[in-house]
This record gives C-alpha cells, sequence and structure tokens, in this order.
C-alpha cells in the first residue's frame, strides 16, 4: 500500500516558481510540515512517511505540494502525501 491520498491533483499549473509562490501565500500556521519537526517528511522509515502524508491530507496547499514534488522529480520526502516510491512508480523520478 502507497502513501497516495484517493484524491488526485488537478493541478494544471507545471512551473514551481508559481506553485511555490501559491504555497507561500498560506499561513505557515495551516500547513503542517512547517508547523511540525519537518524531519518527519523525510522519514526513511514507511510507517514515519505514513505519518506525514496524514498530516498532508490536512494541508490546504497539497496539490500545489504534490505537483512540486512530481516537477522536481524529488528523491527524498513525502510531497503532497506522495513519497519517492509513488513518484518513482509513476513516472515522475528517472524521466529524462
Ligand atoms: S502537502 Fe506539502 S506543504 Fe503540506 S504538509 Fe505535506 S509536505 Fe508540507
Amino acid at each position: 500500500m502507497g502513501l497516495v491520498t484517493t484524491r488526485e491533483t488537478t493541478n494544471t499549473d507545471h512551473n514551481v516558481e508559481s506553485l511555490y509562490q501559491r504555497i507561500l501565500q498560506h499561513p505557515p500556521d495551516r500547513i503542517p510540515c512547517r508547523d511540525m519537526d519537518p524531519e518527519l517528511w523525510f522519514a526513511t522509515e514507511f510507517a514515519q512517511q505514513q505519518a506525514a502524508a496524514s498530516y498532508c491530507a490536512t494541508c490546504p496547499v497539497w496539490a500545489e505540494c504534490r505537483t512540486t514534488g512530481r516537477l522536481l522529480q524529488a528523491t527524498h520526502g513525502v510531497w503532497g502525501g506522495e513519497g519517492p516510491r509513488e513518484r518513482r512508480r509513476a513516472g515522475y523520478i528517472g524521466r529524462s
């Protein structure tokens, strides 16, 4: 079982900088990984990654974050509830 939530992003913005600007518009105290120990989002243990993903599910910018992780081909970290294994399976890591 993966980390990915059943929600799928409908984000059509494919520019990392504009996505990041939209993320920054939200108050930090509403974004779990800014309000908690960010190490949880970069844990190597799957159970901890699942915990991070559960917080992402409550985050107002999860869609922007997930798309950013995909565009960056992030090989580490949970971005928008999606870990590196899910990004790799979906073909977002390893593309040229
Ligand atoms: S969706 Fe992104 S910004 Fe929100 S808590 Fe998860 S990792 Fe942090």
